[in-house]
């Protein structure tokens, strides 16, 4: 092992699937997929002792952030340069405390993520992974080019995260006319002259087949010989995940942690949030249990309660976040308690990626039942949520949050724990959900009030490959 330049042991990281090269944290954040189709984690979990967490509490969230992640940059960056970057993103932020926690009643909180500039939890990773390309591309003179599908939230807080950065462009598509106009204007009223947002004749789903097939361009990305280094900003991205650690900490230690133990219930869609949890627990908070929530498309409350973890198709829901059919990251949790073997996990999930189909071992359930349960919240459970927060309250809970709070109240934890729901946007983002199950029409935020006089910028474009790549071509800078 390399040794770090104060001394301490740089982190590596090291693929799900077994045969990938491992890599420092700045190269997993430059490469986010690793090249044998796994995902990178950690290859061990740094442990925070009891005295270390109680010696957090009353930090601010930036210096938190700093006490957090320096186990998981070492080797990569300073303590000063993540400080720095810390500052910089979580300035962009409208609320002192960041991720402020709020009272509901005696025993449930919402931990409220949603006051980044794009107003969802997306943005508490986004903001940093931003400024941490433009960090590492500057140090390897690189460029890169993101390119992303998306039918909404990701695509705003990825443009308003990499907006102004240097060596890097970001190309958004997104089906034209199918978004709703908040997301819409959120993405094409950013003007900076790296930010492509192209409006794609056809789905949500042609626009995604496009960008994966981009990646696989041999003339276009760099991994096959092409000229572009090409990237997402999904969060199969293991820094994005690392970010959301931060706030699990931030939320424990108000709470009273490590003295008293909470639980989490998290609405869940790519299991990306809910796996930082995860993480959290493993570095030694003290953690009760992770609530999963989901809505009507059930597969990972399938795979919690009964080991079954099979694909069927999408409904679409009020919370369209969280609409999947397979979820990622939930890989890195199966490889986690299955006793780390990548080869054992390459196998299991080329025999998924086969059937779409497949069932968790003794070991992975006896593992996530330690720790997580799950629900399946329905659109009718989820207005209830809406009703009653507002009416028991006074408080107006977005689509995705009322899953969480839901399955929050109905989770059965003993009254002297405190639950946690993570609020994972702001209610003005779906204001006609909202207005149905409580009558309010919420107002979106003075700092983006104005996005409806803000002009909007996006290149139309025939829904063919041919004219997505070439309009990169033109637009994008080669990689070194
Ligand atoms: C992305 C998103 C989710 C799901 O988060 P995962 O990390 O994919 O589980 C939930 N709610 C909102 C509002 C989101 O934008």
């Amino acid at each position: 092992m390399r040794h770090a330049f104060n001394g301490a042991v740089a982190m590596k990281y090291i693929s799900t699937r077994g045969s990938a090269p491992a890599l420092d944290f700045e190269g997993v954040t430059l490469a986010g997929l690793a090249s044998d189709g796994g995902l990178y984690v950690p290859e061990s979990w740094p442990q925070f002792s009891e005295h270390e967490i109680a010696e957090m509490s009353g930090l601010s969230y930036v210096e938190l952030a700093v006490r957090v992640m320096t186990p998981f940059v070492e080797g990569s960056l300073t303590v000063e340069e993540l400080r720095d970057l810390c500052t910089r993103a979580y300035g962009r932020f409208s609320h002192q405390a960041v991720t402020p926690l709020v009272q509901m009643d005696q025993q449930q909180w919402i931990l409220e993520l949603f006051h980044g500039p794009t107003l969802a939890f997306k943005d508490v990773a986004l903001q940093l992974l931003g400024r941490l390309f433009e960090h590492f591309l500057a140090k390897s003179d690189d460029h890169l080019t993101i390119v992303g599908a998306t039918s909404g939230d990701t695509g705003s807080a990825a443009i308003d995260a990499v907006a102004g950065r240097e060596r890097v462009d970001i190309f958004m598509l997104h089906p034209k006319g199918r978004v709703s106009d908040v997301q819409r204007r959120q993405m094409t009223t950013v003007r900076a002259p790296n930010v492509h947002n192209l409006a794609i004749e056809g789905s949500f789903d042609d626009a995604q087949a496009m960008v994966k097939r981009m990646f696989n361009d041999d003339a276009m990305a760099a991994s096959r010989g092409g000229k572009y280094r090409i990237s997402a900003v999904n969060s199969i991205n293991w820094a994005r995940l690392m970010a959301q650690v931060v706030y699990y900490f931030a939320a424990a230690l108000q709470m009273g942690a490590p003295r008293r133990k909470v639980a989490f219930s998290v609405p869940t869609g790519n299991f990306g949030d809910v796996f930082a949890g995860y993480v959290a627990a493993k570095m030694g908070l003290p953690i009760e249990r992770l609530i999963v929530a989901t809505n009507v498309n059930d597969i990972l409350h399938r795979a919690l309660t009964a080991g079954d973890y099979s694909a069927g198709g999408v409904t679409p829901t009020a919370s369209p976040s969280m609409d999947i059919q397979v979820s990622s990251n939930f890989e890195r949790l199966l490889f986690d308690l299955g006793g780390r073997d990548g080869a054992a996990m390459a196998e299991q999930m080329r025999g998924f990626e086969t059937t779409r189909a497949m069932q968790l071992t003794n070991a992975q359930r006896a593992g996530a039942a330690g720790l997580f349960s799950s629900a399946r919240v329905d659109q009718a459970q989820m207005a209830q949520a809406m009703t009653w927060a507002n009416e028991k309250c006074g408080y107006v809970l977005d689509p995705h949050t009322a899953i969480g709070f839901h399955a929050a109240r109905h989770a059965g934890l003993d009254a002297s724990t405190p639950v946690i729901t993570l609020a994972t946007a702001h209610p003005a983002k779906f204001p006609d959900a909202v207005e149905r199950s409580t009558g309010l029409r919420p107002y979106l935020p003075m700092r983006v009030g104005d996005l409806f006089e803000r002009t909007e910028a996006f290149e139309e474009l025939p829904g063919t490959y041919d004219a997505v790549a070439q309009y990169v071509s033109r637009h994008a800078v080669p990689s070194a």
